[in-house]
């Protein structure tokens, strides 16, 4: 993964959490419409892994200021693939973790 830095605490990182204050950075500028790929995330006290293409993500302001939590949200929706196996989501125990 290519070295960036945390935009909360400015500390260089090379995951997706900050080792030092622990905040968590999502790249979603690097998936596109056309590619599979594969998200893991918690689901009912499980870790979940599922492959999916990214099918949208928009920004939408709602008023014409950018200083308030409601005046913009976020939208990223992903349509999710069979694995290979044809599997559509699998419990997966990830080592090291
Ligand atoms: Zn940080």
């Amino acid at each position: 993964m290519t070295r960036h830095n945390c935009p909360n605490c400015g500390a260089p990182i090379e995951s997706t959490q900050c080792p030092y204050c622990g905040t968590v950075f999502y790249d979603f500028t690097v998936m596109d419409s056309e590619t599979p790929t594969y998200i893991r995330m918690n689901w009912y006290g499980h870790q979940m892994v599922f492959r999916a293409l990214m099918r949208s993500a928009e920004i939408n302001m709602h008023s014409g200021g950018m200083f308030s939590p409601d005046d913009m949200d976020v939208d990223i929706e992903f349509t999710v693939l069979p694995d290979d196996d044809g599997v559509l989501m699998k419990r997966i125990e990830l080592k090291g973790e």
